[in-house]
């Protein structure tokens, strides 16, 4: 049933993008009123913000007119990608980025709005953390000494901080969270942005459709990683933004799997087998897990979603749009 929030209106940005996207009919169904901010209108629907701008918040005077008469902030737009792109763009990604959030966080506390959220990432965590394959899985505490892998995490850590201060000097309630490997339908699939979850069923389907069992994976594929679903992300960034915890928290799953295991739960959902060729390509740090202690004891919060259910989801929607393209080449 949806809950009268008595119309608080809330500011989406990055709500052109994948989780922005989620989170504007996330908050619609609970009854805010919403506006979302992008550069680029959603590419897979239509949004169902009741105003949607297309404003470049690296311009001062768009951040502005974004916070203009907003109750809360969701800040999730970025310039960012998969592996792929965050290994080969530093000084983009942290200048860009920083613009961003600067203005961003700035103007919502120009424009009186009460409670912010920020997107950090678990890319915030130490590159000496992470150099194992069976990695500890990372605690809020571990985010110092600082040493992120690329730009990209250098620029969340410093905006955790410059949230931390507007928090502390200005009266805004924030809270942060750290997502670590979000996936899910509705998501970059092909053209140099994806990410994993999504690349993989790309290739996945391709080898069905095409009867080509062959699938590149980068790297030896033994790096590992953990995947949180969608769904389970939203609430637990609803549940964040409605609690009184103002210190960043993991969000993610805490089931550890190799790359390799990735690619086989995703051939399990096409109901295919598949050829695994290892190539050379950028598989950021050796291994990656989140410690969820804090936030079960924080929030409540555990992902609901298995990795299995949330690719099956997730491969059947990206079939679906290999299948369209195939079909485009063929006509
Ligand atoms: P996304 O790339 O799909 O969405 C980001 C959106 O920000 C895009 O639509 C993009 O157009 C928009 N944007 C870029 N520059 C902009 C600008 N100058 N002005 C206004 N909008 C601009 O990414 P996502 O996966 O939805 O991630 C959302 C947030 O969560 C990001 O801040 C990201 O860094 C963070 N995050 C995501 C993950 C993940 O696994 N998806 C993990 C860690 C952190």
């Amino acid at each position: 049933m949806k809950k009268n929030k008595n119309k608080t209106k809330v500011l989406v940005t990055g709500a052109g993008g994948f989780i922005g996207h989620h989170l504007v009919k996330f908050l619609k169904d609970k009854g805010y009123w919403v506006r979302g901010v992008d550069i680029v209108k959603p590419e897979f629907e239509s949004t169902q913000a009741d105003e949607f701008l297309l404003l470049d918040l690296q311009e001062k005077a768009n951040a502005l007119q974004a916070c203009q008469n907003m109750d809360h902030v969701y800040a999730l737009a970025a310039d960012m990608g998969g592996m792929g792109f965050i290994s080969k763009h530093h000084s983009r990604i942290l200048h860009n980025n920083a613009l961003i959030n600067l203005h961003t966080v700035d103007a919502a506390s120009k424009s009186g709005v009460s409670r912010y959220f920020y997107a950090s990432s678990a890319c915030i965590y130490p590159n000496y953390l992470q150099q194992k394959a069976t990695v500890t899985p990372l605690k809020e505490k571990d985010a110092y000494p600082a040493d992120p892998q690329d730009a990209y995490g250098w620029e969340k850590l410093v905006t955790e901080k410059l949230v931390e201060y507007y928090g502390q000097e200005h009266g805004l309630e924030t809270r942060v969270a750290r997502f670590h490997n979000i996936f899910g339908p509705l998501s970059k699939w092909e053209g140099g942005r994806e990410k994993a979850p999504t690349a993989i069923c790309r290739k996945v389907a391709y080898a069905k459709l095409t009867k080509n069992p062959e699938v590149e994976v980068w790297g030896d594929g033994q790096q590992t990683r953990s995947f949180c679903y969608i769904d389970d992300c939203l609430t637990g960034i609803y549940q964040l933004m409605m609690s009184d915890y103002d210190q960043p928290l993991n969000i993610g799953q805490d089931r550890l799997v190799t790359i390799n295991e990735l690619v086989e739960i995703v051939a399990e959902a096409a109901g295919i087998k598949v050829k695994k060729k290892h190539v050379k390509g950028p598989q950021g740090v050796r291994g990656r897990n989140s410690d969820n202690t804090k936030v079960k004891k924080v929030l409540g919060w555990k992902p609901q979603v298995s990795l299995e259910k949330g690719l099956q989801k997730t491969y059947r929607w990206v079939e679906k749009q290999v299948k369209q393209k195939l079909k485009k080449q063929e006509s």
